[in-house]
């Protein structure tokens, strides 16, 4: 069966349980999570109760509400946020169209200028998503990205989501060492779901926070 699971809470100082889930653990959504339905799109949600939330890709909650937020992903990344001094934390959905309509910097703005987290203060991971080895795109997509890099045998681009995201979180001033990105790519990795590899039949994975 193997690993079923990639646990990212020791970089949050295990105050805060932070995992990536295939759906074949016991993991089971139903009533105990807030669970967006997932658009691409940069709309994000302050929730203080588990439910369904329609056309949202991000997710924000406090510890004083002690709601798990979960995403589904199978190659977009799954970014996690934590401010351990306000106790804020959020769970991001972002591929391409997520990564060029900047929701990281909205969720970060959020962090910052509604719930007052210092800039420092917050812990961002990245979770596994397809990288630059194998996130091949045409012009029309790879136009949005300073990032990527052409391959001219082949004249395709390839994008680095990781890069981009970075890009955008450290222009909050949040430090480098604030942010693990995790590099195992999704398309490669037979432990992670991976729509571009399985195609119609590739399953997602579960991201939560709590
Ligand atoms: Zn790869």
């Amino acid at each position: 069966m193997g690993i079923k699971q990639f646990n990212f809470s020791n970089f949050f100082d295990n105050l805060i349980h932070a995992s990536i889930h295939r759906p074949d653990s016991s993991l089971v959504l139903e009533n105990n999570f807030a669970i967006p339905i997932q658009t691409h799109s940069n709309n994000i949600k302050v929730v203080k109760r588990i439910g369904v939330y329609d056309n949202v890709d991000g997710l924000i909650s406090s510890k004083e509400y002690n709601i798990p937020l979960s995403i589904k992903v199978a190659d977009c990344m799954p970014i996690y946020i934590y401010d351990r001094v306000t106790n804020y934390y959020g769970l991001i959905h972002s591929g391409w169209r997520g990564t060029k309509n900047k929701i990281i910097s909205k969720a970060l703005d959020y962090f910052i200028s509604e719930f007052n987290s210092f800039y420092s203060d917050i812990f961002i991971v990245i979770g596994p998503h397809i990288q630059k080895c194998c996130y091949e795109v045409d012009w029309d997509v790879a136009q949005y990205f300073p990032y990527s890099i052409k391959n001219n045998e082949k004249s395709k681009w390839f994008l680095n989501l990781n890069k981009e995201i970075k890009s955008d979180i450290l222009k909050f001033n949040i430090p480098i060492e604030n942010i693990y990105s995790s590099d195992i790519c999704t398309y490669e990795s037979l432990l992670c779901e991976s729509f571009r590899r399985d195609g119609i039949n590739s399953n997602r994975m579960i991201g939560v926070i709590k």
